[in-house]
């Protein structure tokens, strides 16, 4: 096992209070819909309450993965809550979100891995609120293309999957998923419908290169995806695989200068950057 290494100072930031924080989560506390940002203690939400963004996870909170870098819970998987779609749109109307990033566990176990789901919450949020903007982080759906279109057909504004770490380290970090496998998915996006953005992201210092690091943004790219998230990893717990870099802020300005030299049309990237963070602005700034 590698060192445990000392927290650089750019890490120790307190997280900010304020009002929008305690009636989000207030609001939140009392239905049955899991937040990404209140379970994973996100230091982010102060500023994405501000800006009217939350992710949602659905299809319950037990995965039939286990990612070594990952917070979630395994385990045998809850039953689909049909009323999840109409719940989740009515907390996006009370919160008055612009907003809304909808993720899941892997669901591995249901056929079409959760897409007719992902769908319908696509379709009731929209329904509620056709101004509020909707970005989908999905899984791999195990390659499943059929799946793929069943999300694309509900038109979500922009298309998320994640690359999280270079190939060399998928044994170690997500040995159940496969790099081509989350390539194809991307790239398959604009051949379905060119009109949904894509995006995609990695967490930094699990011990990839900087070389390696370039390859994959090469390999995003030639998937024709639109935007970029990298941020530093950090260990949830003792259980988890262990932080072997301290990424500094000046290396994720110069990645991010890197990444729109060759031609993301928007990149987040810094230390705490998370796959969902400021997930409007990329967008805003497209459009202004
Ligand atoms: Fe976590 Fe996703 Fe891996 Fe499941 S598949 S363990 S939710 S990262
Ligand atoms: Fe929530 Fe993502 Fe923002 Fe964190 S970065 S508060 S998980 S929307």
């Amino acid at each position: 096992e590698s060192p445990v290494l000392r927290k650089p100072d750019w890490l120790k930031i307190p997280i900010r209070r304020g009002n929008n924080l305690a009636y989000v989560e207030d609001l939140l506390k009392d239905s049955t819909l899991n937040t990404v940002c209140q379970e994973a203690n996100c230091p982010n939400r102060m500023e994405c309450y501000s800006n009217k963004t939350a992710t949602f996870m659905i299809l319950g909170s037990v995965c039939t993965r286990g990612c070594r870098f990952c917070n979630v819970h395994g385990g045998k998987p809850q039953c689909v809550d049909n009323e999840e779609p109409v719940k989740l749109a009515e907390a996006v109307h009370a919160l008055g979100l612009k907003f809304a990033v909808v993720t899941s566990v892997t669901r591995d176990d249901l056929e079409d891995g959760g897409a007719s789901h992902f769908a319908k919450v696509i379709r009731e949020v929209h329904a509620l609120e056709p101004r509020v903007g909707i970005e989908v982080l999905i899984p791999d759906f195990q390659g499943n293309k059929d799946a793929l279109i069943t999300v694309l057909d509900a038109q979500p504004e922009i298309l998320n999957h994640n690359v999280e770490t270079v190939p060399s380290l998928y044994s170690l970090v997500r040995p159940e998923a496969d790099y081509q496998q989350s390539l194809q998915l991307l790239s398959r996006v604009k051949q379905i419908d060119d009109s949904i953005y894509t995006k995609s992201g990695m967490m930094l210092g699990l011990g990839e290169t900087e070389e390696e690091i370039f390859v994959v943004l090469e390999d995003l790219r030639r998937a024709n995806v639109d935007f970029l998230t990298m941020g530093q990893y950090l260990a949830p717990s003792k259980e988890h695989l262990r932080v072997k870099k301290y990424i500094s802020p000046d290396t994720f300005d110069r990645y991010r200068d890197t990444a729109l030299n060759m031609g993301f049309k928007g990149a987040a990237c810094a230390p705490f950057v998370r796959s969902s963070y400021n997930a409007a602005s990329m967008l805003e700034a497209l459009k202004a």
